[in-house]
């Protein structure tokens, strides 16, 4: 791979990008949050224009010309940033694409670009019947960034939410896939289209660079709080198991997230005994009462929970940044988000990776049983046992058969011996979980290989075959799902 740019090549993207405040060479030296070796980037290209992403990858579909490779906010926190998986890649970096194209309350969907934050359409989505169902991290990540890497909002997977993509292909076209409201007549989501889908050939791909999307706004409940409830680590699996019958049978909705104690401590609420389980009911005011009332009774007559609190009661305590957190966000509201973020890495968003400190995720898929979760829970015991290092957890319950555990390995960058112990944790989570298969749905930049391992050969494959098919040059660079 090229360790320079042209120079050609690089009077070409000057030009396209036209000021030399968006084009970064050499870039400052870089850093990541998770201590991941930093990958050498011979140049950073910042377009402001969907034109100029095409022009650029023309500019770069030549031959001896560096790989390009996207993001979009580069908040990739936990899984490498910014940083692609091999060095010699040019960054394209899309915040300066940051217009919300079309917003249609009524029918439910934005085009948005892929520099559109989680805050900036949430604030344009206040005071109507519709929100974005946001995430945990940053109001300044971006929607489609994480939506691209299948990342988890509180009310749902965020692929639930993607239904359309503009793509800039390889040879520089300019190609809609999904679905994409028309200009005189909306009509209705259709995010596989007709004949096979091609939505998903672009999320966790190398196949493209992702320009704008169209993101599906889930209808704002009239009523609606959090319930939290407390219980003790001994009753973990009938409690689990408790919740899959309620989750199950409509008793709530969205993401059910539980807090160990290590991991609620990580992401800034201190002092809690055992587990602590968010659920948000809602709907008409009259369903929002039934439904509090039933998950009431029902906690109490199992016997297996410490408290039960309600967030239009007894609101969350204002050092309990979590439940704040968590409370705002199934609204679609990102007006804590920057404390919860504070709390765990110990910085604002543009000084995570510079200065925030040592985080790292692990995520895999566990069956939503009590036993499996608990099994998963016993194997992070085992890593503390083997690395001293002791992984938080949370359970995010996506439906009433899968729960993503997201597993967050916090330390201190600033000891190297620390970094490689955290490190030394990633690889033997990867090894533990996957024997005991629970296998990660997203990959961190140093473990893009275990895309071998863990997937059919058959398939890796074919979609290796439609990479070189659709991209001979290698015009983008190869990513973490490659
Ligand atoms: C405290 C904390 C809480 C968090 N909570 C959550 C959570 O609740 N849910 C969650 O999912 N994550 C969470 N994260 C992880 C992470 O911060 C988010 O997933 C974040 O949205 C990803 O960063 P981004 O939006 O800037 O995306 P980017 O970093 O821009 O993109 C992510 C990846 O997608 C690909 N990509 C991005 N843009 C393009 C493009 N235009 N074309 C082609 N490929 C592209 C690239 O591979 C890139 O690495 C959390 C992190 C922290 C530290």
């Amino acid at each position: 791979m090229p360790e320079n740019v042209p120079s050609p090549l690089l009077t070409r993207a000057r030009q396209i990008v036209g000021d030399d405040s968006r084009l970064l060479l050499p870039p400052p030296p870089g850093a990541n949050v998770s201590g991941f070796a930093v990958r050498p980037t011979p140049a950073v290209l910042r377009p402001s224009s969907v034109e100029q992403v095409l022009e650029l990858v023309r500019a770069f579909n030549t031959p001896g010309s560096p790989p390009l490779y996207a993001v979009s906010t580069g908040h990739n926190w936990g899984l490498g940033s910014r940083e692609p998986v091999h060095g010699g890649a040019v960054r394209v970096e899309l915040h300066g694409l940051d217009r919300i194209r079309r917003i249609d309350t009524d029918r439910g969907w934005a085009v948005v670009e892929a520099g559109v934050t989680q805050r900036q359409l949430a604030a344009r989505l206040a005071d109507t019947g519709r929100m974005l169902n946001v995430t945990a991290s940053s109001g300044h990540t971006s929607v489609l960034g994480n939506a691209l890497d299948r990342g988890v909002g509180l009310r749902r997977q965020r692929v639930h939410d993607l239904v359309g993509l503009e793509v800039v292909t390889p040879e520089a076209t300019l190609a809609r896939v999904g679905w994409w409201p028309g200009d005189e007549a909306a009509g209705a989501p259709n995010p596989h289209g007709l004949g096979p889908s091609l939505l998903h050939l672009y999320t966790q791909s190398d196949l493209g660079i992702a320009v704008a999307g169209v993101i599906r706004l889930p209808h704002r409940p009239e009523a609606q709080r959090v319930l939290r409830l407390t219980f003790p680590a001994e009753n973990l699996r009938r409690a689990v198991d408790t919740f899959r019958r309620w989750q199950a049978q409509g008793l709530f909705q969205g993401v059910l997230k539980i807090y160990d104690t290590t991991s609620a401590s990580s992401y800034g609420t201190r002092d809690t005994a055992g587990h602590l389980a968010h659920l948000s009911v809602g709907g008409t005011p009259a369903v929002a009462d039934a439904l509090t009332r039933i998950v009431t009774d029902e906690a109490e007559a199992s016997g297996l929970f410490t408290a039960v609190h309600r967030s239009d009661r007894t609101p969350p305590a204002d050092d309990d940044v979590v439940s704040r957190v968590i409370e705002a966000g199934h609204s679609g509201n990102t007006d804590h988000h920057e404390d919860m973020l504070r709390s765990a890495v110990g910085r604002d968003a543009p000084d995570v990776d510079s200065a925030g400190g040592g985080w790292i995720f692990f995520l895999p898929l566990v069956p939503y049983t009590g036993a499996d979760v608990a099994a998963a829970l016993r194997l992070l015991d085992d890593v503390h046992a083997r690395t001293g290092i002791r992984p938080g957890a949370t359970v995010n319950a996506l439906d009433p058969d899968v729960v993503d555990l997201v597993v967050s390995l916090r330390f201190d960058r600033s000891s190297a011996e620390r970094t490689a112990g955290a490190h030394r944790a990633l690889d033997l989570l990867y090894e533990m979980f996957t024997a005991a298969g629970y296998l990660p749905y997203r990959l961190d930049i140093e473990h893009a290989s275990w895309m071998d391992r863990l997937s059919d050969p058959v398939s890796l494959d074919l979609v290796r075959r439609i990479r070189t098919a659709l991209d001979p040059n290698r015009v983008i660079a190869p990513g973490r799902y490659s």
